[in-house]
C-alpha cells in the first residue's frame, strides 16, 4: 500500500484546528472534489475520499488522539476503513449532512434521491446506528510495560439481545418506516442561488434507519440491546506510557438493531514503581554507597527490570554523579530503540555513629585530602540548583 499523507495536511489544518476549523477545511475540500463538479476524474475522487477519510478520523476525539499518538498505525484497521479507504457511499451516509445543503447528497450514488423501499439492495442511504465507544481505564506496572502484556478484562456493555436476535421487534420483523418508505431520509426541493437544489436529512420518525419495530420485544423494548458482561482479551503493547490510548475496534457497545458495534478505547494508567522514576524511555534511580567506596572506588548493585547488575564506581566518585546505564530503559512504542537507566550515585552519610567511629572520623578530618577543594567545574553545580528552581 502507498505511504498515506497525514491527515492534518491533506485538511491543510494545524495539528490544533478546533472541531469547527475541521469541518470547515473539509467542507471546502469536498465541495472541491466532489463528484457532481468533476465527473469521471478519477483524480478527484481519490482526494475527495482521501479528504473525508482524513475527517472522519480527526472529527472524531478518540481516533484523533489515537491518531496523534501513534499516526496511523493507531487508526487502521480500528477505524473502520482497514487501511483500504472509505468508499462513497460511506461518505454520504457519515458526512452527507455537510455538503448536504449544496449538493443533493448522494446523486448518483445509488443514494438518497428515490423512494428506495425495502431491499432495493445494499445500503442505500438508510443509516445504521453505531454503538457507542466503550472507554477503560488499564492500570499497568512498568514491568508491564517494558515486556508488553496480556490482559483480560471483564466489561459490562451493550450486546445483541438474545430474545429477538438483535432486531428489537418480538416477531423478527421491521417495518419499512411509513414516513420515509424507508429511504432513512426525507427529501425537500427548493430554490438556491445555485439553482434548484435536492436537501436531505435524517427522518425524524424513523431516527435515520427507515425501518420502524413493530411488536416491541419485552427483553430488549425494541432497542435489540441488552447490558451484559463479557471478557475481552487485550493485547497491550510495550512501552505504552501514562494517558495513551488504543481502541479495539467493534468491541464497544453493540449498535441498536443490528448496527454497527463501537470501539473498546483502552486509556492506559501507568502504576508508580516503587524503585524507578520514569521519564520517556528513560528510567531514573537513586543509588546509595559507602563513602568508602566513593574515595577508593568499588562496586554497587543496580537493580533494573531484568534483575540486578553489578556497576563499577570509580575512585573519587562524588555525590551527585549519574552513571548511565544503556538500554536499560524501556522500549519505544514504536519499537525503534530502548531508553537508559540512568543512576544517580549518592554517598551515605551516617544519621547516628558509635564513639569508635567518631574517633576514626575525627582523625581523618584534618588530613589535607579530606578538605574541600572543589573544582570550577564542582562549584558550577550552583548553576543547575538555579535551574531547578526557576
Ligand atoms: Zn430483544
Ligand atoms: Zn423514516
Amino acid at each position: 500500500m502507498a505511504t498515506k499523507r497525514d491527515y492534518y495536511e491533506i485538511l491543510g489544518v494545524g495539528k490544533n484546528a478546533t472541531p469547527e476549523e475541521l469541518k470547515k477545511a473539509y467542507r471546502k475540500l469536498a465541495l472541491q472534489y466532489h463528484p457532481d463538479r468533476n465527473p469521471d476524474d478519477k483524480e478527484a475522487e481519490e482526494k475527495f475520499k482521501e479528504a473525508a477519510e482524513a475527517y472522519s478520523v480527526l472529527s472524531d476525539s478518540d481516533k484523533r488522539a489515537r491518531y496523534d499518538q501513534f499516526g496511523h498505525a493507531g487508526v487502521d484497521g480500528a477505524g473502520g476503513f482497514g487501511g483500504g479507504g472509505m468508499d462513497m457511499n460511506d461518505i454520504f451516509s457519515q458526512f452527507g449532512g455537510i455538503f448536504g445543503d449544496l449538493f443533493g447528497g448522494g446523486r448518483g450514488f445509488g443514494g438518497f434521491g428515490g423512494f428506495s423501499g425495502f431491499g432495493g439492495g445494499g445500503r442505500q442511504g438508510r443509516r445504521v446506528v453505531r454503538g457507542s465507544n466503550l472507554r477503560i481505564k488499564m492500570p499497568l506496572t512498568l514491568e508491564e510495560i517494558d515486556a508488553g502484556v496480556e490482559k483480560k478484562v471483564k466489561v459490562t456493555k451493550y450486546v445483541p439481545c438474545k430474545t429477538c436476535g438483535g432486531s428489537g421487534s418480538r416477531t423478527g420483523q421491521l417495518e419499512t418506516c411509513p414516513h420515509c418508505h424507508g429511504s432513512g431520509v426525507v427529501v425537500e426541493v427548493r430554490r438556491t442561488i445555485l439553482g434548484q437544489m435536492q436537501t436531505q436529512s435524517a427522518c425524524p420518525h424513523c431516527g435515520g434507519e427507515g425501518r420502524v419495530v413493530k411488536d416491541k420485544c419485552p427483553d430488549c423494548h425494541g432497542d435489540g440491546i441488552v447490558k451484559s458482561e463479557e471478557v475481552i482479551t487485550i493485547q497491550v503493547p510495550a512501552g505504552v506510557s501514562d494517558g495513551m490510548q488504543f481502541a479495539l475496534s467493534g468491541k464497544g457497545n453493540a449498535g441498536p438493531r443490528g448496527g454497527v458495534p463501537g470501539d473498546l478505547v483502552v486509556v492506559v494508567e501507568e502504576k508508580q514503581h516503587e524503585l524507578f522514576e520514569r521519564q520517556d524511555q528513560n528510567l531514573y534511580y537513586n543509588a546509595f554507597i559507602t563513602f568508602s567506596d566513593a574515595a577508593m572506588g568499588g562496586s554497587v548493585e543496580i537493580p533494573t527490570l531484568h534483575g540486578k547488575v553489578r556497576v563499577k564506581i570509580e575512585q573519587g566518585t562524588p555525590s551527585g554523579k549519574v552513571l548511565r546505564l544503556k538500554g536499560k530503559g524501556l522500549p519505544s512504542v514504536n519499537g525503534y530503540g530502548r531508553g537508559d537507566l540512568l543512576v544517580c550515585v549518592n554517598v551515605w552519610v551516617p544519621k547516628s555513629i558509635t564513639k569508635e567511629e567518631k574517633a576514626m572520623l575525627e582523625k581523618l578530618k584534618e588530613s589535607p585530602n579530606f578538605q574541600p577543594n572543589p573544582t570550577k567545574q564542582e562549584r558550577g553545580f550552583f548553576d543547575k540548583m538555579k535551574d531547578l528552581f526557576n
